[in-house]
């Protein structure tokens, strides 16, 4: 910021902004008459005309007052009976841009009987949020919850004297409602991801387009383009140039970066991007998202030599940044410093125009990363401190949420403030909280973003008084039991080095006990209760209900699909019903989303459509015949496939190959309803196509007790003692239990020969009937 002008804005109080006793600067009061004039100069940037009008607005809410804006102190107009106006005609809230304290930090300073708001050109905004917040109670706790007292006078102390910087020069984060621009400015935001408007201050940074700060390798070197005539262009795994399946589509390879070509065919690539975006500044020239680094013997020798995989990355992009500042020398170039490159290089330091991305993706987050001893953690301490002795443009990227399950409890709150005090104390200056981009609503979501962003600009903040204003903002009523859950969660033991919290840590992992979750959904509901009659309150606890039912729904007996009881009503499976329901009704009226992959959000889509809409019988029944489709096919396609066939229960069989003798159909008792320690006989209707020239299995089936590890009986049968046709076969009689599961499988053939004594096996349906009385 080279700001040379000062920009006057000016509060010209008619009936407030003068000494309310000794200690106080009254700005507005309600019942007086609505005087004041907020002044902004003519010229001055749009972010000091919008901080006039967010203090217009908002003292207004508080007060009822509402001030006048105008564009110089001069052209005040007096109010009706100016009498009141004349006594405190003087008085003004300057605000004046400077770059004394930054683009983002501010002063405040009362001089009674003006006060006056310096600072950057995000800084005069963030410091009337600091006037609005600190001094007028108003809190900014989501997009959509903003809560702003009723007071009868909104003052200052009078000897006000408060200076503020940020901690971080770049506090960005991806918690989606946090990347709503007005909310983001509110919580002093200032990374690109938020969407910030002219008004706001803009954006501290920016990356080029295509040129973000992950990932750029499969855009700057495109396999799809070059593997077929350079293969040698790319990593050489296990000894061979290998272009794995889905490199074009997803990048799931990396260049072999000691290669010339490569260094040529990137830095020109990287060019090319500058000159398409010349003002974004920054430009991510990094690795792409997978492990698989080059093993070639030239790029080996320099990862042995500096002791880190880093090492290609490092002098490769350090390349690359030489040749970029001849033309661009303003433009950093930012690089990877993740999984396998995540330890600095032993001898080649970074180039000054290259900006370094630190990532904390295998760590250990219920503890701070500096605390917790889990392995990773005791590297990265390791690791960040390598990087910080290189460079003074540091960039932190840290992970917040559960990517596999954001709805799924993530006790990580306890280890930000920690971490945030860590990442300052080792000179990190751009900063970025990963949360969860795609949805709202994950597990306390909305207080991690703003605990973040609070901590973001200054990690010293207390933790117990933010807790109690959030909870009290965000819940209202139901704060005491929003409380009780998050105080329960947080209390429950956890062994940082054997139970680490990882971000994919899976939904039925018992890490945090079932118990807990049942403890919750009991809050939710005393909850729901105290804020009835508050509409915004009691989406809130909708929302947080919705991701204890989440995860009740993976932990709890799913409702059974196969029905052979005399005893239905014992198989409620209501519960996982409800549940199921409730999740796919508020999904998009709440923009839930329950994982960070689509195909595994789908997933769970699919798995709570299938339960929500399932019919349970209500009348007793001895005998069932279960469809092929009821049954799971392991590895479809490689082991068999699922096909058309009129002479079936259902119009469909599975089709098993003769490649193998896995046991690759399978049906779970836990999907079945059956009576407790009764006998069942279960049958099999099955078609063989066989094969002419050779004898022996056609197939062998079978009940299998996992638990106990021991087969509860099974059948081969052989190829030359089968039929054309479907025929039933008995399997065996035995009394089910959960844990155990019916498998059928191609029959065996030799070892070493490879040939079945069948084409394939057609599994069309199961009987399955209850015996005795
Ligand atoms: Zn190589």
């Amino acid at each position: 910021m080279k700001s040379t002008r000062l920009f006057l804005l000016s509060v010209v109080a008619g009936c407030g902004l003068v000494a309310h006793g000794a200690a106080e600067l009254v700005l507005a009061e309600r019942g007086k008459p609505a005087a004041s004039t907020i002044v902004v100069a003519d010229g001055a940037p749009p972010s000091l005309k919008y901080a006039a009008e967010e203090l217009q607005r908002y003292v207004k809410e508080l007060t009822g007052v509402e001030l006048r804006v105008a564009a110089d102190a001069i052209n005040c107009v007096p109010p009706a009976g100016g009498s009141q106006l004349a006594a405190t005609a003087t008085a003004a809230i300057r605000i004046e841009l400077t770059d004394e304290f930054g683009t983002d930090g501010f002063r405040l300073t009362a001089r009674p009987p003006d006060l006056l708001v310096r600072g950057g050109v995000r800084g005069c905004l963030y410091g009337v949020y600091e006037l609005l917040e600190t001094y007028g109670g108003v809190g900014w706790f989501a997009s959509w919850r903003t809560v702003v007292p009723k007071l009868e006078r909104f003052a200052v102390p009078a000897n006000l004297d408060d200076e503020q910087r940020p901690a971080f020069k770049m506090r960005m984060t991806s918690w989606l409602d946090a990347t709503r621009g007005d909310f983001a400015a509110r919580l002093r935001l200032n990374g690109a991801r938020a969407h910030l408007e002219e008004k706001h201050g803009g954006a501290v940074c920016r990356f080029g387009k295509r040129m973000g700060s992950c990932h750029t390798f499969s855009f700057l070197l495109s396999p799809k383009k070059y593997f077929a005539e350079h293969p040698e262009y790319f990593a050489m795994r296990d000894g061979k140039r290998e272009l794995p399946e889905k490199a074009a589509r997803w990048g799931y390879t990396q260049p072999c970066l000691t290669n010339p070509d490569v260094l040529r065919i990137v830095t020109s690539n990287v060019l090319e991007a500058i000159k398409a975006d010349p003002t974004a500044g920054i430009y991510g020239v990094s690795q792409n998202d997978n492990q698989r680094y080059c093993q070639c013997p030239a790029c080996a020798a320099v990862d042995e030599e500096e002791e880190s995989h880093a090492g290609t990355v490092v002098r490769f992009v350090n390349a690359v940044a030489e040749e970029v500042e001849k033309h661009y020398p303003d433009a950093i170039i930012e690089t990877l410093a993740y999984q396998y490159s995540r330890k600095p290089p032993k001898k080649t330091r970074l180039r000054h125009n290259v900006m370094p991305c630190l990532c904390s993706i295998e760590c250990d987050f219920h503890k701070p990363l500096d605390v917790s001893p889990y392995k990773s953690n005791v590297e990265f301490v390791e690791d960040i401190r390598g990087w910080t002795r290189q460079t003074d443009m540091l960039y932190l990227w840290d992970y917040t949420t559960n990517f596999r399950n954001y709805l799924h409890a993530f006790p990580n709150i306890m280890a930000l403030q920690g971490n945030l005090k860590f990442f300052r104390a080792n000179n990190v200056k751009y900063m970025f909280e990963q949360g969860d981009s795609l949805g709202l609503h994950a597990d306390f979501g909305e207080l991690r973003a703003w605990l973040l962003a609070k901590w973001m600009w200054n990690p010293d903040a207390p933790m117990a008084p933010l807790l109690d204003r959030f909870f009290k903002g965000y819940y209202g009523a139901a704060a005491p039991y929003a409380r009780q859950c998050f105080d329960d969660l947080y209390s429950l033991p956890r062994d940082s080095v054997t139970q680490r919290l990882g971000i994919f840590e899976p939904v039925t992992n018992t890490n945090i006990p079932t118990a807990f979750f049942e403890r919750a959904e009991g809050y939710w509901q005393s909850a729901a209760e105290a804020v009835k009659d508050d509409p915004e309150c009691a989406k809130n606890v909708e929302a947080a209900s919705l991701s204890t039912m989440f995860t009740l729904l993976y932990r709890l007996p799913r409702p059974r699909t196969v029905w052979v009881t005399r005893h239905p009503e014992k198989f409620d499976g209501g519960r996982c019903r409800t549940y199921a329901k409730k999740l796919l009704a508020a999904r998009k009226p709440l923009n839930l989303r329950f994982a960070e992959n689509p195909d595994r959000d789908k997933a769970f889509r699919e798995e709570m459509e299938e339960v929500a809409k399932f019919v349970m019988p209500t009348a007793p029944c001895d005998r069932v015949e279960v469809p092929s489709s009821r049954m799971r096919l392991a590895v479809p396609g490689v082991r068999g496939d699922r096909v058309k066939d009129s002479d079936t229960l259902d119009g469909s069989a599975i089709k098993l190959f003769n490649t193998h003798y896995e046991w690759s159909v399978r049906l779970d008792l836990a999907s079945v309803a059956y009576d407790p320690d009764v006998k069942y006989k279960v049958r099999v209707r099955v078609r063989v196509e066989k094969d002419s020239a050779a004898k022996g299995e056609a197939f062998w089936a079978g009940v299998y007790d996992t638990p106990a590890k021991k087969g509860c009986g099974s059948i081969s049968v052989k190829a030359e003692k089968c039929g054309d046709g479907y025929a039933w076969y008995d399997v065996c009689t035995w009394k089910p239990r959960d844990g155990q599961y019916f498998w059928l499988g191609p029959g065996r053939f030799k070892k070493g020969v490879g040939v079945s004594a069948i084409k394939s096996v057609w599994v069309d349906r199961l009987e399955i009937v209850r015996q005795g009385d």
